[in-house]
């Protein structure tokens, strides 16, 4: 069987991957990075809810069910942190489970760090456990039906 996988588990509730959750059907699950991975606002995955390992092995209905997910989640950052940027990336590095990271640059970040490193930037706002839940809160309805967006 090899090494348990991490999002597999993550999304039985158990391990350290575990964030809050945002969206989930029987194809994809999009949550908030836990603060204990990092307390930058606006950090998102989005999963397959079966476990594959690439972008290349993705069936057609996840492929659609990715985009989406991945479109309402930058948008939801968009329109409720106002960021420089948002950025996604697939890498796959540390878990052969598919997972699209959308993640928000905050406005103001200086041009020397990296797309990937507004973490390490000292002047970056950081998140509280009440502050990630005021936020999840304020994302989640952007995977409802457009007329109930904020
Ligand atoms: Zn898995």
């Amino acid at each position: 069987m090899g090494t348990p996988c991490g999002i597999c588990a993550k999304h039985r509730g158990e391990g350290p991957l575990v964030g809050p959750l945002l969206f989930a059907d029987e194809l994809v699950v999009v949550t908030h990075r836990p603060l204990s991975k990092g307390r930058l606002p606006g950090y998102l995955f989005v999963e397959t809810r079966r476990h594959t390992a690439g972008v290349a092995d993705l069936g057609d209905d996840e492929s659609r069910a990715v985009g989406w997910a991945v479109a309402r989640a930058a948008r939801a950052l968009r329109h409720e942190l106002a960021p420089e940027h948002v950025f996604s990336a697939i890498t796959g590095r540390t878990w052969a489970h598919f997972h699209q990271h959308v993640f928000a640059r905050p406005t103001g970040t200086p041009d020397e760090i990296p797309w990937f490193g507004a973490d390490e930037w000292a002047g970056a706002p950081i998140l509280d456990d009440a502050g990630l839940d005021q936020l999840c809160a304020r994302l989640s309805p952007y995977f409802g039906p457009p007329e109930q967006f904020p």
